[in-house]
């Protein structure tokens, strides 16, 4: 059995993208607290960034208290996923307009870490095959990402970031906030973790 260490991503006073009545906070809060229920009753041990709607230090800060943890074996993760959504806009005479056409689920990792790669892959290629996004034309994908966004180069244990969907399309927006779709889309990303872990 495994150690995986969640994290909903924000939290508290930042909420990140916000569209319509939806925060990403809430439902990053919602997915991960899913998936932890999925990954504890396939036996493993979870270890989690929060359980409510509080603020926790941004994600460079958190990656770097994984590796203190990790160099002093308490615990030392197999891996860290971290659960967000997608928000698309453009500026337009200095207002923000939301791009309803870009869609797809993102698993996202460091190219500096070759563990974090196959872990990315592994996943999105399981919700590829379990059709989590029936239309993602091909935006269904893994990017590689340098030291500009997300920090989660930083950390030791292989970790990914994983934007479930686009807020700003409605039809994952509705997706998204769908119980069926958040129960299926758990056992997929289980699935995922768990065929990297003991593939
Ligand atoms: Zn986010």
């Amino acid at each position: 059995m495994a150690k995986i260490c969640t994290d909903a991503g924000h939290g508290g006073q930042d909420s990140s993208a916000v569209w319509q009545d939806a925060l990403e906070k809430d439902l990053n809060l919602l997915y991960t607290k899913a998936l932890n229920t999925e990954l504890k009753k396939r036996g493993h041990t979870v270890f989690t960034t929060r359980t409510s709607d509080v603020q926790v230090p941004p994600l460079g800060t958190r990656c770097r208290l994984v590796n203190e943890h990790y160099r002093q074996q308490a615990p030392q993760f197999d891996l860290i996923v971290s659960i967000h959504c997608n928000a698309a806009a453009i500026k337009e005479n200095g207002v923000y307009k939301a791009v309803s056409s870009r869609r797809g689920l993102y698993v996202i990792y460091s190219q500096e870490s070759e563990a974090s790669r196959t872990a990315a892959q592994t996943i999105s290629k399981q919700c590829a095959a379990a059709d989590i996004h029936l239309n993602h034309h091909g935006r269904l994908s893994t990017v590689q990402l340098g030291r500009a966004l997300a920090g989660i180069h930083k950390t030791i244990p292989p970790a990914v970031l994983i934007e479930l969907g686009f807020m700003t399309n409605p039809e994952e927006l509705a997706l998204l906030k769908s119980d069926t779709y958040r129960e299926e889309m758990v056992k997929t990303l289980a699935d995922g973790i768990e065929k990297y872990l003991f593939a």
